[in-house]
């Protein structure tokens, strides 16, 4: 989707700030360095005091499982830092050879903390039951409210308000799933919503799970919802919804039925009071449906099954051609094969490990064209139909076991969509599909079709070019690892999933493959928790081989798959970045802002102990970052710099506990902090600073009505002029001149015009117009940006096959000239600049190449000269270079997602070509 809204952007912290949340930075490892045993004893937590991982113990803990677990970590307060008393049991399983697991998870003051859960291992029956290990994700520095300063209904017009597109919000619902404490430094009380609505670009289905922040009104965390087989088509959300329906008094049969090729295949069905027959796996534990959707459209099976759609029917038990050619017959065998694996094998019963139903539905399409994919939906499998490119997805068994392990690992480990605990549940799911379908097919591991994922779905070519992924591709995270941002592949879920898979892959080559899938799955169900990066998976995995008794050789051989992908703790810090670090893993990654040698950011404090807040620091000499916002609890950001004093935006309950929004300014090296603007009702944003002048845009919640204020030389604010039913965006200031663009509607047309005010003369002395009232093609002026003497601009065309232009105008109104055709090879679709004096600087937004994500179509930075020119990358870092801001000459700072996690970085020139 296109965001063409100009940051800073009040209601959108944006999707990035979770990758501050979920990509932490590894556990230190504690203890000698070179201990010789691949199982670490104790592995220190990050961001919290309790202990990621201890292993080796044995210690009493006689009695009811639950009850000795608790007791064990209350007896142990100096080892755990936990109190009893935040958490709550939510599983106690036993597995196979008799162990149990019990998962707590952790609450603050009542409320759930997002991913936080702390598993107890225990071994042994009645007296002689002992603690084996302990471990998981508990926060010990949580000080946040729990009781929220912004009113419901607001949070949810602020939650649909993240939705920047005017036709994606139309209509777009939000459903309230309640209060949670994101985790991090003190945490913060959020709510959970789940937007659903249409993607204006794609026509597609828009999930999205998106946590507003109760205490400022922002969001604080926000992703796509859940998983479908490939990245970036079609997403979808679990909803509590109908599930099977297998008719009451139906009695297991057998008949037979086409597969997807029209070979004659048996198959388990029920046998209807009225004598005909379904497609019922009634045989096993768990009831198997399937139902053939008949082409109607994906959407209308996300989270539920329509009323009217039951278990693919037949008059006898010989079921009808259509049973093959819809993938039902397939569907239907995978599902049983998958359930017969994780009982046979791993005494599981059922995805959800209590025999619940197992759903298939076959069939769907996008509206009537080919769904090439496939989705876990939370409650059952959906296939698509697969067109005439494909088979019907449901024929690849390891798709089948792809998709039915998301359900596994939602009923386990439970990891977060997102970022690198995302990627380890596609990693997972991809083990096991593989796994499964290698199991169940006979397939010797050093196949060369073993490792590849969905090589049987094409209806040509070879299935190595068939395969979506492969799990011998051999990446790693040094060389490999593709930082995204949040808004590509939700962190790169499917882009970096390999590089654990892989590892997961290899030790099911190297130790038997049955050793290997119990290792595995003990680490999913037993060690594993929902934030857990893909150094956790290291050390939850080799914690699973010492509980199943590997022997040393086994667990080295077992750390070395593990090193051969770079799996091993720090190895971010080897990644050899062209830019310099200034702020490292920033906790709230919004836009920065750069002027004659200076930053400022919003951040976290680093021992993360104080809400949000703003710092300063050099772009030139390394230094320590100082606070310039005051500490007041209120979340301080959306900064703008001169250099010497910073103005931005203060959000949340006043001294008196009343909510709003306020603007302040302050001198980059101390002094009194100033207010300008302050209201409940009336949002500010785009705020400006050069010298003693501060220009901020105010927008009427109520009305949607924005106006321009402006404080010249220290007076207070007063709103400037603009014509009724004129609308600006992309404020700038610098040297008593004021730019935005504006835009009106003339007749049926929208149009826009960058626009120039002088300060001292008190009026406009430039309108650029670049929308044409009389064409069609709805070109828009973004982007606006004072530099040079001159006002620049982006030109979007509304003919998207167009690309964008950077042109400039004279402050004047005497002219315009392009800086950056939009016929240059180099223009591109849309963009957002900053500008120095000589430089502009553009972001290259990442869209995803036929063939899949790359690193050259992760989103980059460019720069040419404000005169025009080529131009050139500014970093050949590999991963996402978002929100870039000019500092003096060539100098450029911005947010860089290469090392998995968020840094602010700075180079003095462009790096060239890479
Ligand atoms: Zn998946």
């Amino acid at each position: 989707m296109h965001h063409r809204s100009r940051a800073p952007k009040v209601l959108g912290v944006g999707i990035t700030a979770v990758l501050g949340l979920v990509l932490a930075a590894p556990p230190a490892l504690a203890g000698p360095a070179a201990d010789p045993d691949p199982v670490p004893g104790l592995v220190s937590g990050q961001d919290t005091a309790a202990p990621q991982l201890v292993t080796g113990l044995a210690e009493p803990a006689p009695g009811d499982p639950a009850a000795a677990a608790l007791a064990h970590l209350a007896a142990h307060p100096d080892r755990y830092r936990i109190d009893p008393g935040q958490l709550a049991e939510i599983g106690a399983e036993r597995t196979a050879d008799g162990r149990r697991t019990v998962r707590f998870q952790q609450y603050h003051g009542g409320i759930p903390v997002l991913g936080a859960q702390y598993l107890v291992h225990l071994t042994g029956e009645g007296a002689e039951q002992r603690v084996e290990s302990v471990g998981g994700k508990y926060f010990t520095g949580l000080t946040a409210p729990t009781t929220p300063a912004v009113p419901a209904g607001t949070l949810r017009n602020l939650a649909l308000g993240s939705l920047t597109d005017r036709r994606a919000r139309a209509g777009a619902t939000a459903e309230d799933h309640g209060q949670v404490i994101l985790p991090g430094g003190t945490g913060r009380l959020a709510q959970h919503f789940t937007l659903r609505g249409t993607d204006p670009d794609t026509g597609g289905p828009l999930v999205r799970e998106v946590y507003l922040d109760a205490t400022a009104g922002a969001i604080a965390l926000a992703h796509d919802a859940r998983t479908p087989y490939t990245a970036g088509d079609g997403t979808t959300a679990p909803t509590a919804a109908a599930t099977a329906r297998a008719e009451a008094g139906a009695e297991p049969a057998t008949g037979t039925a086409p597969d997807a090729f029209g070979r004659s295949v048996k198959v388990n069905i029920g046998r209807l009071p009225d004598g005909s027959y379904q497609l019922t796996d009634l045989t096993r534990p768990a009831t198997i449906a399937t139902h053939d959707a008949a082409g109607r459209d994906y959407n209308d099976f996300r989270g539920g099954i329509p009323a009217d759609s039951l278990p693919a029917r037949s008059p006898g038990p010989d079921f009808p051609a259509s049973t093959g050619s819809s993938g039902a017959t397939d569907a239907h065998l995978n599902a049983a094969a998958v359930y017969d694996f994780y009982r046979d094998r791993l005494g599981r019963d059922g995805l959800d490990g209590k025999g619940g139903p197992i759903t298939s539905v076959v069939n769907v399409t996008n509206g009537g064209a080919p769904f090439p994919n496939a989705f876990w939906d939370g409650k059952k499998m959906v296939y698509g139909d697969g067109g005439t490119t494909y088979h019907p997805f449901s024929v690849a068994l390891d798709v089948a076991g792809h998709e039915m392990t998301h359900g596994v690992i939602e009923h386990t480990a439970d990891l977060v969509y997102v970022g690198q605990p995302g990627a380890m549940n596609e990693a997972l799911a991809d083990y096991f599909g593989n796994a499964i379908e290698v199991t169940a097919r006979g397939m010797s591991m050093s196949d060369p079709k073993a490792a590849l994922l969905g090589e049987s779905l094409c209806r040509t070519g070879t299935p190595e070019d068939c395969a979506q992924r492969r799990l011998d591709d051999r990446r790693t995270t040094v060389d490999d690892y593709l930082g995204a941002g949040g808004g590509v592949d939700n962190g790169g879920v499917h882009l970096n999933s390999t590089i654990i898979g892989g590892a997961l892959w290899d030790i099911r080559r190297t130790l038997d493959p049955l050793t290997a899938d119990r290792l595995v799955y003990r680490a999913l169900a037993d060690y594993l928790t929902p934030l857990d990066d893909f150094v956790d998976g290291r050390n939850a995995v080799l914690a699973a081989g010492r509980s199943l008794k590997l022997t040393r050789d086994q667990l080295r051989t077992v750390a070395a798959a593990f090193d051969a992908h770079g799996i091993r703790a720090g190895w971010e810090n080897r990644l050899g970045l062209d830019s310099r670090t200034l702020l490292r893993d920033a906790s709230t990654p919004v836009a920065p802002a750069a002027a004659n040698g200076r930053w400022v950011m919003t951040n976290s404090d680093p021992a993360g102990k104080t809400p949000t807040a703003l710092y300063t620091g050099s772009t030139t000499a390394p230094d320590a970052p100082t606070r310039i916002s005051p500490e007041d609890g209120r979340l301080h950001g959306w900064a703008a710099t001169d250099g010497r004093s910073a103005a931005w935006l203060a959000i949340g309950p006043d001294a008196q506990g009343a909510w709003g929004m306020e603007v302040l300014t302050r001198p980059l090296s101390g002094g009194p902090v100033r207010s300008l603007f302050r209201s409940s009702t009336q949002q500010p944003s785009d705020v400006q600073i050069s010298g003693d002048d501060v220009a901020y845009k105010v927008t009427d919640f109520a009305t949607g009505r924005s106006r321009l204020h402006l404080s010249h030389n220290g007076a207070p604010a007063v709103e400037l002029p603009l014509p009724d039913g004129h609308d600006l965006s992309g404020v700038t200031l610098k040297d008593g001149v004021l730019g935005w663009s504006e835009t009106w509607t003339v007749g049926e047309k929208r149009v826009s015009a960058p626009t120039v005010y002088s300060i001292a003369a008190g009026k406009v002395t430039a309108q650029y117009l670049v929308g044409d009232p009389s064409g069609s093609t709805g070109t828009e002026a973004t982007s606006t940006v004072l530099a040079g003497g001159r006002l620049l601009w982006v030109e979007t065309p509304g003919d998207r096959t167009k690309r964008s232009s950077i042109r400039s105008g004279a402050l004047d109104g005497s002219g315009v000239t392009d800086v950056l055709s939009g016929t240059s090879p180099y223009a591109p679709s849309w963009t957002t600049i900053t500008a120095s004096d000589r430089a502009v600087t553009f972001a290259a937004p990442g869209s995803k190449p036929a063939g899949g994500w790359t690193n050259a179509a992760l989103p980059k930075l460019w720069q040419l000269p404000l005169t025009g020119g080529t131009p050139e990358r500014l970093s050949c870092n590999r991963g996402g270079q978002e929100k870039a801001a000019a500092d003096q000459g060539t100098r450029v700072i911005w947010l860089d997602a290469t090392a998995g996690r968020t840094d602010l970085v700075v180079r003095n020139r462009p790096a060239g070509s890479c």
